[in-house]
């Protein structure tokens, strides 16, 4: 039976993911998956009636490629996945709808049923990306709590692991720390202050479209390059030979984390070759990369307003910070070595468990056990008219890194005397130019009151939640106004509706209620 006492945190990442909870010690744990593991790919095999999840999916890349849908979180905010599966268009949210299943599923076999869950999310998602998470979830049949910033959920990992949140031992000194969050498919930076309970996020920034997947594929460039000179044939061309072959990188990959030589053997049609590489010559092929997140970590760090004498403390997480070179960067540009103390694989898990059980306490109306304060990572705006030019131009009214709730108007006047409906563009990002940053959708209001002056003035609220999330009220001569924001690339509520009866169709086998 679903107990509404209980609740998991989920770190739903690119390539693999975690489920953790609060045990009865009152620790958080990650949870292990039905098949033992502590991470589960974030890959999904469509295979006629059957979806499948997990460790058998991504083995499914290597004969099956054009039926596995991975990476699925890279495709957030657009209106379909990348690939059709098995001639079906799917959107990305309802892709991670599956890998939350499979994750609330395994957990609740262990912990017993349960629906409300926090789910965390890159600190650089954009307020698009953000409602899509929350949407996967509600397709998973799940009650999204909250979303929080992957490396606030680290950062909060971090204090439990040092006593900050024990009642017992708090510590109030106040700590300056920089996380360096590198996963499988996102990099994030933050800048983050924590003073006992409270844990206030600075400066943040990063890439939605870098991470050890990257990496993986920069190997994977070098290798057929070496397999085309010698046998001038290509196996990226077959989509299972390349599904093959990158799961031979990825592997090489990890043991150049250990070791300073790996080797990939390359086999296709019938032609087989085997490349060896160097530790030197891997960070050589992966070197601006490398650079892209040493530029952003120096702009964050500056946007922060402190320079590293003023960083207690360099914190890594994300499975690719395994990578010796990213040590080694940190280490050269701050001063100082990173500190690895936390299970890179689990600690955002973790500090989501522990978001959870706050918020459960709080419902049930105990005082909070911490308290955290984020920022926006993308500028807020609206598509306006430049006066001389004429040209359409991002008119900013959040600037990024903003200290959240925030909130910002904007009068708009009637043109013209009568006039019925106004209509509003909104936008995230940091470029003048709308067509440059990332459109979030359009706030229309109807019905204006009847025979309203040419000029009235429009009165247009935009309020960020702390989670990121934005909220709009529109007031004429201090009436409030109904309005309808029509979203970019976003599910109906009868979509979603739709695709949360299909996934739980699915699992119970029966795939009659489909409807895209
Ligand atoms: P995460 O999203 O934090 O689970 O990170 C997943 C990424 O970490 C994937 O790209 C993995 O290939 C990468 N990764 C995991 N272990 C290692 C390792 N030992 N060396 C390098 N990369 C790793």
């Amino acid at each position: 039976m679903e107990d509404s006492f209980r609740a998991v945190g989920i770190d739903l990442g690119t390539t693999y993911s975690a489920v953790a909870h609060i045990d009865e010690t009152g620790r958080p744990t990650t949870i292990v998956n039905s098949e033992g593991d502590l991470v589960t790919p974030s890959a999904v095999l469509f295979d006629g009636q059957h979806v499948i999840v997990g460790k058998e999916a991504i083995k499914a890349v290597a004969t099956d490629a054009e039926n596995v849908a991975d990476c699925s979180k890279r495709d957030l905010g657009q209106k379909i996945y990348h690939k059709r599966l098995e001639g079906r268009e799917y959107p990305p949210e309802a892709i991670q709808g599956f890998v939350l299943r499979k994750l609330k599923q395994d957990a609740a076999r262990l912990i017993g049923d349960f629906k409300k869950v926090v789910i965390t999310v890159p600190a650089y998602f954009d307020e698009v990306k953000r409602k899509a998470t929350q949407d996967g979830g509600y397709m998973a049949g799940l009650e999204v709590l909250d979303i929080i910033n992957e490396p606030t959920a680290a950062a909060i990992a971090y204090g439990y692991q040092q006593g900050i949140l024990n009642d017992k031992h708090e510590v109030a000194r106040r700590q300056r720390i920089l996380v360096y969050d590198l996963g499988g498919g996102t990099f994030d930076i933050t800048v983050m202050e924590i003073e006992g309970k409270d844990f206030t996020a600075l400066a943040t920034d990063g890439d939605v479209l870098l991470g050890g997947r990257d990496w993986d594929q920069r190997i994977l460039d070098f290798v057929v390059e070496k397999f085309q000179a010698e046998h001038a044939i290509d196996p990226r061309e077959d989509p299972c030979a390349a599904g093959r072959l990158w799961r031979e990188c990825e592997d090489a990959k990890r043991t150049l984390s250990a070791r300073e030589k790996a080797a990939v053997t390359c086999d296709y049609q019938g032609k087989a070759l085997r490349v060896e590489l160097t530790r030197e010559k891997f960070q050589e092929l992966t070197r601006d990369l490398m650079d892209r997140t040493e530029f952003t970590t120096r702009q964050t760090l500056q946007a922060s307003g402190l320079s590293w004498d003023d960083i207690d403390l360099v914190l890594t997480v994300g499975g690719s910070t395994r990578m010796p070179m990213v040590e080694k960067m940190l280490t050269n540009i701050s001063g100082k070595k990173p500190n690895r103390s936390l299970s890179a694989d689990e600690a955002v898990a973790h500090g989501a468990a522990l978001r959870a059980q706050m918020l459960l306490q709080q419902a049930a109306g105990e005082s909070p056990a911490l308290k955290i304060k984020n920022v926006n990572s993308h500028s807020l705006g609206v598509v306006a008219t430049d006066a001389k030019t004429s040209r359409s131009r991002n008119a900013i009214l959040i600037p990024r890194n903003t200290p959240l709730p925030a909130s910002a108007k904007r009068i708009f006047k009637s043109h013209r005397e009568g006039q019925k409906t106004v209509l509003v563009n909104i936008i995230e990002g940091e470029s003048s130019s709308p067509e440059d940053c990332m459109p979030i959708g359009q706030c229309t209001v109807r019905d204006l009151p009847e025979n309203m002056a040419m000029h009235t003035p429009i009165e247009v609220r935009f309020r960020y939640l702390e989670n990121g999330r934005l909220t709009i009220t529109v007031n004429v001569e201090d009436q409030e106004m109904l309005h309808e924001i029509t979203r970019e690339n976003s599910l109906s509520p009868e979509q979603l509706d739709s695709w949360r009866d299909y996934i739980l169709a699915v699992e119970k086998g029966q795939t009659e209620a489909a409807d895209g």
